[in-house]
């Protein structure tokens, strides 16, 4: 059986950190007798390069007939000076809107190894496993504005914040259907005691809740959630929240990891999903070998979870990724006293290779 990837490479590291994700890919369902055809697509910087548009029609088409898209990362200073509307970075917009992407997840799981790079105590956040289920197609970014009015000579301004039951609904499930295959706890993260949006999310997620017995759920406030995410994070195992709060809430969370380049991410929607890792293209590291591919190589394991419900293959690059890190290698981001630097290629050899003695 062979399952039809979209590989979007992009600017700077990306072709760099996708094309060792691919290789643990294919290694990881290779396990299960099973396979991975890439199309490889152009987006972002050189797709403007290459055909004047950072999002060409025959990416869109391929995207949608895929089962999976990977994407490594789009934009850089040499594309900065183009028109808004061309600008390499509306490439990911466009796939987002287009593929009706509804949930954005982010795992952040800390490993032992790792803690020390942490800016909160080791032993705050080592074994931290945290999945933030963010709604990313309503909410207040998406809302009625209005800039720049006057009245009675004072300028106002105001952004609209709207959820619908249904649209609550759909995330909610989302993250108890993501909580069953890990520890069935999930925590919503409102505002309930100031907005009325926040109101009907806590009463929609409250509704779903009783239906699901063996999930256990909680509500915080979107400050006490902040709070918590520093002073306990193990505390937390699905968090599921709205597209303001979860924006900023995953941001918060991603830094108890460490380093930038170990993050994954996804976004789900109807139809095909889109993963990549959180950083950006890197134009400072570019070509020289020295960038992270970890978070990409981890989005492929969300991108085996989630789309191909392939979970053991899943598992199965999670669990290689952190022997290579307990044996003590790194790329420059990770490497501390007493462990091996390597290369981006180096570590996803590492990777293919664990998959292949586990
Ligand atoms: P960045 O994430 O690319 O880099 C920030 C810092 O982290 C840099 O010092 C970089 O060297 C380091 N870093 C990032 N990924 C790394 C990795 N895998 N391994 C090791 N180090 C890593 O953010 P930036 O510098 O603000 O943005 C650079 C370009 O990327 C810009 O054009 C920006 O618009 C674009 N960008 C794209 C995406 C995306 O494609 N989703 C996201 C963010 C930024």
């Amino acid at each position: 059986m062979s399952y039809d990837v979209a590989v979007i490479g992009g600017d700077g590291i990306g072709p760099e950190i996708v094309a060792e994700a691919q290789r643990v890919l294919q290694a990881a369902l290779k396990q299960y007798g099973k396979s991975a055809e890439f199309t490889s697509c152009l987006a972002g910087g050189a797709a403007i390069d290459a055909v004047g548009h950072p999002l060409p029609k025959e990416t869109l088409a391929a995207a949608h007939k895929a089962d999976a898209v990977l994407l490594g990362a789009v934009g850089g200073p040499q594309w900065d000076t183009v028109e808004p509307e061309l600008r390499a970075e509306k490439a990911i917009l466009g796939l987002r809107q287009s593929l009706e992407l509804y949930a954005n997840l982010r795992p952040i799981r800390v490993p032992a190894i790792l803690a020390e790079r942490s800016p909160l105590k080791a032993e705050k956040v080592t074994g931290v496993d945290i999945l933030i289920v963010r709604e990313l197609s309503g909410g207040i970014y998406y809302g009625e504005r209005q800039e720049g009015a006057v009245q009675d000579g004072v300028e106002q301004a105001f952004d609209k914040e709207s959820y619908s039951v249904p649209e609550i609904e759909r995330i909610t499930r989302f993250a108890f259907r993501a909580a069953k295959l890990r520890r069935n706890k999930v925590t919503s993260v409102d505002k309930a005691n100031v907005l009325a949006t926040s109101r009907l999310w806590r009463r929609t997620v409250e509704k779903l809740a009783a239906t699901e017995p063996e999930i256990k759920v909680n509500h915080l406030y979107v400050d006490n959630c902040a709070m918590q995410l520093i002073l306990a994070p193990k505390q937390f195992d699905v968090i599921v929240t709205n597209n303001l709060f979860g924006d900023i809430l995953s941001d918060e969370a991603a830094v108890i990891a460490g380093s930038i380049g170990m993050l994954p991410s996804a976004s789900i929607g109807s139809g095909t999903g889109l993963y990549e890792p959180i950083h950006g293209s890197a134009p400072d590291i570019a070509g020289r070998g020295l960038a992270n591919p970890l978070g990409t190589i981890l989005s492929a394991a969300l991108l085996l979870r989630y789309s191909l419900k392939e979970e053991a293959a899943a598992c199965l690059i999670e669990a290689a990724v952190d022997k290579v890190l307990e044996e003590g290698y790194g790329t420059i981001d990770l490497v501390q006293s007493g462990m091996t630097q390597v290369t981006t290629s180096e570590m996803g050899r590492l990777v293919e290779r664990q998959i292949g003695k586990i």
